[in-house]
């Protein structure tokens, strides 16, 4: 019972992503990451086991150390002792490396680990939803869409045979109104009005591609 209430919970959340340009599943996915580097910056870090996940890395990856950066110039409440405690772990890390010796910074990234983790549970939780044809219908007509590595790791789960088509013909929307922006742009057809899926047009395919 538990679990049903929580993936009714987690399903509407997926109905609230559907209003914003990018894939549900990295959407969700990078929440989940962006709430752990919180929570270790807001208390965790006083936590020795946490450090020394850290120092395991050893540190972060190019990914997450960006978006350690991000989140704490984001969240400046949080301060910088604990950024600086933490990264302080690896010191002897850095100077080893400065002294020509190969150390693999980030290949055992803690937040990579999350990550995965995240990912995979709501790769499943976005195969629940497209099991249903009328919520498969509500994102056929939404914003959002489905990054690429996902679309292939869904087609290949075979969940619902009607994805496929669904993708393809949301991408022909897409594309359709980046080349309706691109004509509306020429001073000809400038009076014409611009739709809101033709200016977010571009930001769909990049996401779809990153
Ligand atoms: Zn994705
Ligand atoms: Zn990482």
């Amino acid at each position: 019972m538990k679990k049903e209430i929580e993936s009714g919970y987690l399903l509407g959340k997926i109905d609230e992503l559907l209003n914003k340009v990018g894939c549900p599943i990295c959407e969700l996915t990078s929440e989940s990451v962006d709430d752990n580097i919180d929570a270790l910056f807001y208390e965790n870090v006083n936590d020795p086991s946490e450090r020394k996940k850290f120092s395991f890395g050893p540190g972060f990856c190019p990914k997450h150390l960006k978006m350690v950066e991000d989140h704490l110039r984001a969240h400046p409440e949080l301060g910088i002792l604990g950024v600086s405690v933490l990264y302080g772990t690896i010191s002897d890390e850095i100077m080893h490396a400065l002294n020509g010796e190969s150390i693999k910074f980030g290949a055992n990234c803690q937040m990579c680990a999350i990550e995965k983790d995240s990912e995979k549970r709501y790769l499943d939780l976005f195969e629940q939803y497209i099991s249903n044809d009328e919520r498969l219908k509500r994102y056929e007509s939404s914003i959002s869409m489905v990054c690429l590595k996902h679309t292939n790791e869904l087609i290949k789960a075979e969940i619902n045979p009607n994805f496929k088509r669904v993708q393809i013909s949301k991408m022909e929307r897409v594309i359709n109104s980046l080349k309706e922006f691109v004509r509306k742009s020429d001073y000809r057809y400038s009076k014409e009005s611009v739709f809101l899926m033709e200016g977010e047009a571009w930001r769909i395919v990049s996401k779809f591609l990153s």
